[in-house]
């Protein structure tokens, strides 16, 4: 129980981070939390309520989803699509349209959840701010959220909405001995160039690195996503000239969607065929069948991998570690190109650069950077299956990849949560291990009471976990189960006539760090 002297517990709920998890989760606390509520919302950065995907203002960076399938409900999917007819009228539901639309729309989404929220008699805070630590509650207190300025924020709840982790750029090898040097020699006295020196961009959605780029500059991009496409794309609006290359491993490029993309007849991937089957070779298998099924009678590829996608988490789950890192080390450039497709007008543009000549794709492995006297970069890159490849560069953008991986961060909020085992890694570093609640797991594999994890993170247990249609049910149950835990802590209170702590009103473990 809190001393007689103690300030009551603010029956509150802190959202960390204003993307699309952040927005969806407000909107549904907006709606479901009693009256009373205090709502907190932080964001870092300036891309408030659009976060990293939908905060581009480029135009030329699309959607890779239907419009009509971007809601921010999970029970009002043309919500995105509705509100598009009201502002940019004259797209279809099945269209692609530019991401920062969505951006625009999630804004508005945030806007209307804190007025819906304020006539519900709650109160919504925004601030810029960002999170560095979680203190758990203690018995009679509330949870702590630290700001890097050093505030202090106290809440019932906080729920872990951080997105993706910054890029984490492959290693920049050594340059190769000169041609005087002894065979095998290790060029011991060249110090190896490190990502942000000029010229080095480790993080593609820094586009100040663009700023003052030569128009006829040569670019290496590593990379051939949709990560690299948007950089093509983005070089090309302002005006760039010079060759681009595209250079990662495998030299594979995402699928395109088809023009008007169609819902998928119901059975192409009839899973229950496969029973309880949970070696991947025999999923494989069956998949490669379907495709034939479906090539045969004339249906697309696409509408097999979309049948696919709600129960791709129970065949994810069923795949012994083992399968899921053959998976990962053979199938997922294939799963990655054919699974997260380009949208079809952004295709049509790569295509019509590589057959410019402007943008050359290439499969290999680099092999050193180097800097020239001028200041260039010289680079060489083995080419998979052909010959070492040398060029000068004014830019090396890594575009590798946005990162999941909890054990390669070192520094911010999860990082913190991670070093003091309140967030735990699974076996393959894809993100953070959570309960039905998604509550994060900590290292003894207890969720802790009141805090909560939504994102692409949760692709460690479900694989299929970043894209707008899985966020939106993610965020759906994490507002829930947080509204659920407020609600029970607002009946302590009332029956006890005294502020109950989350840890006493769950029956879960003790959330003593
Ligand atoms: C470039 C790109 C394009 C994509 N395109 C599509 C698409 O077309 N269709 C689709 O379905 N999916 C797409 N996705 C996938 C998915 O929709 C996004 O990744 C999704 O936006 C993730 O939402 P989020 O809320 O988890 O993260 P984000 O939207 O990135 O939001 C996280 C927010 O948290 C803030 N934050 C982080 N740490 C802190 C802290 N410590 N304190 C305060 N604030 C913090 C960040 O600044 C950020 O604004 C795309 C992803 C990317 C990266």
């Amino acid at each position: 129980m809190p001393a007689a002297q103690d300030p009551p517990v603010p029956p509150g709920v802190i959202v960390i981070g204003a993307g699309f998890c952040g927005v969806a989760v407000v909107a549904r606390l907006a709606a479901q939390c009693p009256p009373g509520t205090h709502l907190t919302v932080l964001e870092q950065g300036p891309r408030w309520g659009r976060g990293l995907a939908y905060g581009t203002r480029s135009s030329s960076h699309w959607l890779n989803v239907p419009a009509g399938r971007l809601g921010l409900d999970p029970d009002h999917e043309a919500g995105f699509h509705d509100w598009l007819q009201q502002v940019h009228p004259g797209h279809a539901a099945n269209a692609f349209v530019p991401r920062m639309w969505l951006g625009d729309y999630l804004c508005a989404s945030l806007q209307a959840a804190t007025e819906l929220a304020q006539q519900r008699g709650l109160t919504v805070t925004h601030e810029m701010a960002t999170a560095v630590d979680w203190l758990p509650a203690a018995a009679g207190q509330a949870a702590a959220v630290t700001l890097s300025d050093g505030r202090v924020l106290q809440a019932r709840a906080v729920v872990l909405a951080t997105g993706h982790l910054p890029p984490s750029p492959p290693a920049l090898p050594r340059p190769a001995p000169g041609p005087d040097a002894v065979a095998n020699e290790v060029a011991e006295d060249v110090p190896p160039l490190t990502w942000g020196a000029p010229g080095l961009m480790a993080n593609p959605s820094q586009l100040e690195w663009l700023d003052g780029l030569d128009e006829d500059a040569e670019v290496l991009v590593l990379g051939s996503g949709l990560t690299a496409i948007d950089m093509v794309t983005m070089l090309q609006d302002q005006g760039h000239q010079g060759r681009i290359t595209l250079l990662s491993r495998r030299g594979l490029l995402p699928q395109p969607h088809r023009s008007l993309e169609a819902r998928p007849r119901p059975g192409l991937s009839p899973v229950a065929e496969l029973g309880d089957e949970s070696r991947l070779r025999h999923m494989l298998r069956a998949v490669r069948r379907w495709m034939s099924e479906a090539a045969a009678d004339q249906r697309d590829w696409r509408d097999v991998m979309a049948s696919l996608r709600g129960c791709t988490p129970s065949l994810w789950q069923r795949l012994s570690l083992r399968d899921r890192r053959q998976f990962l080390r053979h199938l997922q450039p294939w799963w990655d190109t054919h699974r997260h497709r380009l949208a079809p007008g952004i295709h049509r543009r790569l295509q019509g650069a590589m057959a410019a000549g402007q943008v050359a794709l290439q499969a290999g492995r680099l092999l050193s950077v180097d800097r020239s006297a001028d200041g260039a970069l010289s680079v060489r890159w083995q080419r998979r299956g052909g010959p070492v490849v040398e060029a000068r560069v004014a830019l090396l953008v890594n575009c590798t990849g946005a990162t999941t991986g909890l054990s390669r961060a070192s520094t911010g909020l999860l990082a913190r949560l991670r070093q003091q085992g309140v967030l735990t890694p699974d076996a393959l570093d894809l993100g953070v291990l959570v309960d039905e609640q998604h509550r994060p797991l900590d290292t003894a594999g207890h969720g802790r009471a009141g805090l909560y994890y939504v994102g692409p993170m949760l692709k460690a247990q479900r694989w299929e976990a970043v894209a707008v249609p899985e966020l939106r049910r993610h965020a759906r149950q994490v507002a829930d189960a947080v509204a659920v835990f407020m609600a029970e802590l607002e009946a302590d209170t009332s029956a006890d006539g005294a502020t109950a702590s989350p840890a006493e009103a769950l029956s879960g473990p003790a959330c003593a760090r």
